[in-house]
């Protein structure tokens, strides 16, 4: 059983997507084993999102993440990682397929891109971590 990280980004809160996000990924057979509504500052979108400092978008991230509450989901499930990563889709929505979060909640692209998830089972512990220290 593994455990993943999903954040539903300030965007999809902002246009309404987040219970009909939530309602795939328990329809995939996933469970929500905590979740609630967060409103990160500055210094935890760069604490979180570390790993992306130098690159061209990472300002825009930084402003986008902390534009709005955020949907935080602990989902728990077999393969969980992998899974919930090959549901959101690509990074860029107008390359994510149809069927894919990214694509079908799209909104306006960029950082902006609906939802995260955790890349591995690593990244997966250090997100939980995080957000269990703020
Ligand atoms: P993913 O979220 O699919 O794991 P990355 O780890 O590559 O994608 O990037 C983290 C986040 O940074 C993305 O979800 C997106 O919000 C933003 N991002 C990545 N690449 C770009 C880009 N080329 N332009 C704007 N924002 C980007
Ligand atoms: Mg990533």
């Amino acid at each position: 059983m593994e455990m993943t990280v999903v954040l539903i980004k300030p965007d999809a809160v902002a246009m309404g997507f987040t219970e009909s996000i939530i309602n795939r990924y328990v329809a995939a057979g996933l469970r929500v084993s905590a979740r609630g509504t967060y409103r990160m500052t500055a210094d935890e979108a760069k604490q979180f999102y570390a790993e992306h400092k130098g690159r061209f978008y990472f300002a825009a991230l930084v402003l986008a993440m902390t534009s709005g509450p955020i949907e935080v989901l602990f989902l728990e499930g077999e393969n969980a990682v992998q899974l919930v990563r090959n549901m959101n889709g690509a990074t860029d929505p107008s390359k994510a397929a149809p069927g894919t979060i990214r694509h079908d909640f799209r909104s306006v692209g960029g950082p902006f891109n609906t939802v995260h998830a955790s890349d591995s089972l690593a990244s997966a512990s250090r997100e939980r971590t995080l957000f269990r220290s703020w």
